[in-house]
């Protein structure tokens, strides 16, 4: 950027240019765009970035994001406590749940093990989910990481760990990729096909009934 630019407009661009998917041109233009719009909608967007620092913290048991530690699933008494579901990300606690086809508690990795990006379970809130599983009365181990390496490394991963503590382990890779799926509609607005909103009923089914150990 040349030194005509005045400094809070290059900050501001390099700020941007640091989040993940935008580049230096989106950077500018998301820049020069805040300084044509009024005063109140640069305060508007400074204000949630503040507050989102400020106001949302980690659940101390399952690791999701939220305003209060535990969070609302984890305090929910009407929860089945005796199922955890393993994912990797905060949105996947909101895509399953939205299913309304499990009622079990969650565990928030936050990543996968990927050697290539060098993230190790040390990274990873395994150590957490291994602390819980000695302490709470789980007995069933949902493994619901991506269906992608990355995912199914560390769903393997998890399973080996899990396997020798009497703990039945289930994968729902599928059930996972429906749930994304659906919420990701809800949120486009596109509409489901009948036959995706039946196989999604009918996994639901199975994910409430059924386990498979590995
Ligand atoms: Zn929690």
């Amino acid at each position: 950027m040349a030194a005509v630019t005045p400094e809070p407009v290059t900050q501001l661009v390099e700020a941007f240019a640091q989040l993940p998917g935008i580049g230096p041109k989106t950077a500018s233009r998301l820049t020069f765009y805040l300084l044509r719009r009024p005063a109140e909608q640069a305060e508007t967007l400074a204000n949630a970035l503040r507050d989102l620092k400020q106001r949302i913290v980690f659940c101390s048991t399952c690791f999701n994001i939220t305003e209060e530690s535990p969070c609302a699933v984890c305090r929910d008494e009407g929860r089945d406590r005796s199922i955890i579901c393993v994912v990797e990300e905060p949105l996947d606690v909101v895509a399953i749940d939205r299913t309304g086809g499990y009622r079990g508690l969650y565990h928030v990795l936050h990543g996968a093990i990927s050697p290539v990006e060098g993230i190790g379970p040390d990274e990873l809130r395994i150590n957490e989910l291994l602390a819980r599983l000695k302490a709470e009365p789980v007995e069933e181990v949902l493994l619901a990481t991506n269906p992608n390496l990355e995912g199914e490394a560390t769903g393997m991963y998890l399973a080996r760990l899990t396997s020798d503590k009497g703990i039945v382990t289930t994968t729902r890779f599928v059930i996972k990729w429906l749930a994304v799926r659906l919420i990701r509609s809800a949120l486009t607005g596109v509409v489901l096909l009948n036959h995706e909103v039946s196989a999604l009923t009918s996994y639901k089914k199975q994910f409430s009934e059924s386990t498979r150990t590995w």
